[in-house]
């Protein structure tokens, strides 16, 4: 079996898609002409260009910019519902057992749909996903940083509403030069009483700092991204000492140029450091990359063996937000 097959049919999860990052470029373009969205490309390669990052993408904020089109799509829960349906059946074409998707739901309320309308539409896509393509999943809220702090109380409302119910978690999100954690405490700190789990992009864009802040001041479970914790010693300590899982993505760093090289992103010396990375895409479409790319990257660019490959892959089981019976029998499954 080649190693592509391989590594398809190893129990993976993915903790860290975005739902509007990971839209089909078939489905956006069919979407804008249902909806009658004007827009000034003829095809799917155009569309490609507007929703794929380029080699002369040279920020996050430019990064960011990739969303507009695929949100401005969502605005009805029957086109929520199809690109979660969608990213579900991608997920399972990479051999994913279980996958957390994230989205900001108040981005989708452009045109009358209210907050409950927009989760219970990716619910029920999860729902009929999961009996569909046998893949479990979670769906986790995004509350944004540039937002105020109200808006991610209301955020984390929301994801109380659907506890237990779908929702597995609440994270933070967007850009974090400007907006550092303890803006939204207050949000988070109702969401740890409440037994909600958190997960904050963190340290994505260069400020360490942010990182020991989103777990001291805002509980974070598990950290998105946190690729520059490499610039301060104690933050790197803290993480292996109290086995905070870094949700890594290394292809989306690559292009949000917080790396200008794949071969010099810190993945491997965190592991080998003993840091809980796990392995993510961040965003399929922008990044134009798959799971599976990913964990070939790992062995073609940053050197991984397959016994390494299985403990990123035991990492993201162990650092998953789901039930300890099916940590175990994915971890089963693993051997
Ligand atoms: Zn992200």
């Amino acid at each position: 079996m080649n190693i592509r097959n391989q590594i398809i049919n190893l129990p993976k999860v993915e903790l860290h898609c975005h739902l509007d990052g990971s839209l089909r470029p078939e489905t956006v373009f069919d979407l804008c002409l249902k909806e009658n969205i004007e827009i000034p490309y003829k095809n799917i390669d155009d569309i490609k260009k507007v929703l794929e990052i380029s080699d002369t993408c040279n920020s996050l904020k430019e990064y960011l910019e990739k969303f507009s089109l695929p949100v401005n799509v969502m605005q009805k829960k029957e086109n929520i519902y199809r690109v979660t349906l969608e990213l579900l059946e991608d997920a399972k074409k990479d051999g994913i057992e279980h996958i957390e998707i994230r989205f900001a739901p108040f981005q989708h309320m452009n045109k009358g749909l209210s907050e409950n309308d927009v989760v219970e539409a990716a619910l029920e896509a999860l729902k009929d996903g999961n009996k569909k393509f046998n893949i479990h999943s979670g769906l986790i809220l995004c509350s944004l940083r540039h937002e105020p702090v109200d808006s991610s109380i209301n955020l984390v409302k929301l994801a109380l509403g659907y506890q237990n119910q779908g929702v597995c978690a609440v994270d933070l999100a967007g850009n974090e030069s400007d907006f550092p954690p303890e803006i939204h405490k207050k949000a988070f700190d109702l969401a740890y009483d409440k037994n909600l789990k958190i997960t904050i992009h963190a340290g994505e864009t260069g400020i360490a700092e942010n990182i020991l802040k989103s777990i001291r001041l805002l509980h974070a479970n598990r950290i998105g991204h946190g690729i520059f914790a490499y610039k301060d010693k104690k933050t790197l300590e803290y993480l292996i000492e109290n086995e905070i899982p870094l949700e890594m993505c290394p292809k989306s760093n690559l292009d949000t140029k917080a790396i200008n090289d794949y071969a010099k992103h810190p993945f491997k010396d965190y592991f080998n450091a003993g840091v809980k990375v796990t392995l993510n895409t961040d965003n399929r479409t922008v990044s134009n990359v798959s799971l599976v790319d990913e964990y070939l990257n790992l062995i073609n660019i940053l050197g991984f063996n397959m016994d390494e490959i299985k403990v990123v892959i035991k990492n993201g089981i162990e650092a998953a937000f789901i039930s300890t019976e099916l940590k175990a029998n994915l971890l089963n499954k693993l051997v």
